[in-house]
């Protein structure tokens, strides 16, 4: 849970660029780059205009190393522990505007290696300075929340940061004991924060950094207010960080009030779904998806597959037809407890379990490496969530294939989907299970 070691190494890292500078300076707008006067000139809403093409990103980034962006030498050995060995656009683009203090607003999905993104910028910048809470992220899930703290621990391995994840549906005490015991970086939900707030367990009056990560999610999810409670807190001398896969105006609104004159970076289309996936669509009646899905199973080469379902019964029925068919499945949805989501996720990620099937709580902000294949066994009711639910293969250059069940009454959603993402996607009939066959 913390990734402090009494580092030694603390401080020695400064790098002369960000000494420290009080909170208030930090916000201050640096000298720009003619990039950033585009993209300053240019309010949240016009996110197009500084719509670098992911090509364009990617051909950038086979020149570009984490060295040309002034990372330090500690951050430097934990990227290369990582086995990273060049940034990823949205890191390319966004780390060096974070480093110089800038608020930014990140159009990215999971997968595009956003959580580096801000969490390398937050690690380089809190080496300097005192041992208080100077960074808050707030995410929308609980499997998000435990991300973000585990790629803290990743990326400030050397960094002597003490990080902890703050969520709900687990003890509470523990959680006041490490707040109180001071860190300096909380990752949190918003509902579980905003309690440890109220009963003053947390103090942000030194807040340096806040990180909005997947605040689409986060709306969608119902928490503006606890949001808004939460920033009330924080003082506006502050950077801003903002990261979602779509923006809609709710998010729109969010940025112009939490923001300051933000540097948009978007990396790849507004609703585009990962290139590096190939998406396949097949027909059939919905009485005949179970047993689709075992034939699937047994005849392709397929590891590790994240099912998603449009209702938590549905995921159950589908965990009791795969063991039945001696196929071994975790579920993971909002009637799990935390502990079994975990136990869910662990055997998942660990190989013990080859299917996982969730609900749409578990389309976001997973990253489970290594997953070949996604099947929506139900087609999304959203086409915005289509794309975040493939996302979850494909990720960080891998391959990975899509699949989706289509019954008749889901044809034209699949049509939406298709018109939002740009692309027809290929139907694949498997004789006795298409439509009249
Ligand atoms: P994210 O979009 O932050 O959820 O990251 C997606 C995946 O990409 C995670 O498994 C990261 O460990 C991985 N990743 C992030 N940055 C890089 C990089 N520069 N090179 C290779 N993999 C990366």
């Amino acid at each position: 849970m913390t990734v402090r070691k009494s580092a030694p190494g603390r401080g020695a890292t400064k790098r002369a660029s960000r000494s420290k500078a009080p909170a208030a300076t930090i916000a201050a707008a640096p000298e720009s780059t003619a990039a950033e006067e585009a993209a300053e000139a240019t309010p949240p809403p016009a996110i197009g205009a500084v719509d670098g093409s992911l090509a364009a990103a990617e051909a950038a980034t086979v020149q570009t190393s984490f060295a040309d962006l002034g990372l330090s030498a500690p951050m430097l050995a934990a990227l290369r522990d990582a086995g990273y060995v060049h940034p990823t656009p949205i890191q390319e683009q966004a780390v060096p505007l974070a480093l110089k203090g800038r608020d930014l607003i990140g159009l990215a999905q999971t997968g595009t290696g956003k959580t580096a993104a801000f969490t390398i910028p937050i690690i380089e910048r809190l080496l300097d300075g005192p041992h208080r809470t100077r960074a808050l992220i707030l995410t929308p899930t609980r499997e998000l929340c435990v991300q973000v703290e585990e790629s803290f621990k990743k990326y400030g391995v050397h960094s002597g940061l003490e990080v902890i994840p703050v969520y709900g549906g687990v003890g509470y005490d523990p959680q006041v004991k490490a707040l109180r015991g001071g860190v300096d970086v909380v990752v949190a939900t918003p509902g579980r924060l905003l309690d440890h707030l109220e009963k003053q367990n947390v103090s942000f009056d030194e807040l340096e950094v806040l990180v909005l990560d997947e605040a689409d999610r986060m709306l969608d999810m119902g928490f503006a207010p606890q949001i808004n409670r939460i920033v009330a807190q924080v003082h506006a001398y502050r950077q801003t960080l903002l990261f979602s896969a779509t923006m809609p105006p709710e998010v729109e609104a969010l940025a112009r009030k939490y923001l300051r004159k933000p540097v948009v970076v978007q990396v790849g289309r507004r609703s585009g779904a990962a290139l590096t996936v190939q998406h396949f669509v097949y027909p059939c009646p919905k009485e005949k998806k179970s047993a689709l899905l075992t034939e699937l199973l047994n005849t392709k080469a397929m590891d590790s597959v994240l099912v998603f379902t449009r209702t938590k019964h549905g995921a159950d029925r589908v965990v009791r037809h795969l063991e039945k068919e001696g196929i071994n499945a975790g579920a993971m949805h909002a009637d799990k407890t935390q502990g079994q989501r975990t136990q869910a996720l662990e055997d998942f990620k660990s190989g013990k379990v080859r299917v996982l099937v969730a609900t749409d709580i578990a389309q976001r902000g997973l990253d489970i490496s290594g997953i070949t294949h996604v099947i929506n066994y139900d087609v999304p009711q959203q086409a915005e969530d289509y794309v975040h639910r493939i996302g979850r293969t494909g990720r960080a250059a891998s391959t990975g294939d899509a699949f989706t069940f289509m019954s008749a009454d889901e044809i034209a959603m699949v049509r939406t989907i298709e018109r939002v993402i740009g692309q027809q996607i290929p139907r694949i009939s498997v004789p006795g299970y298409d439509f009249g066959t």
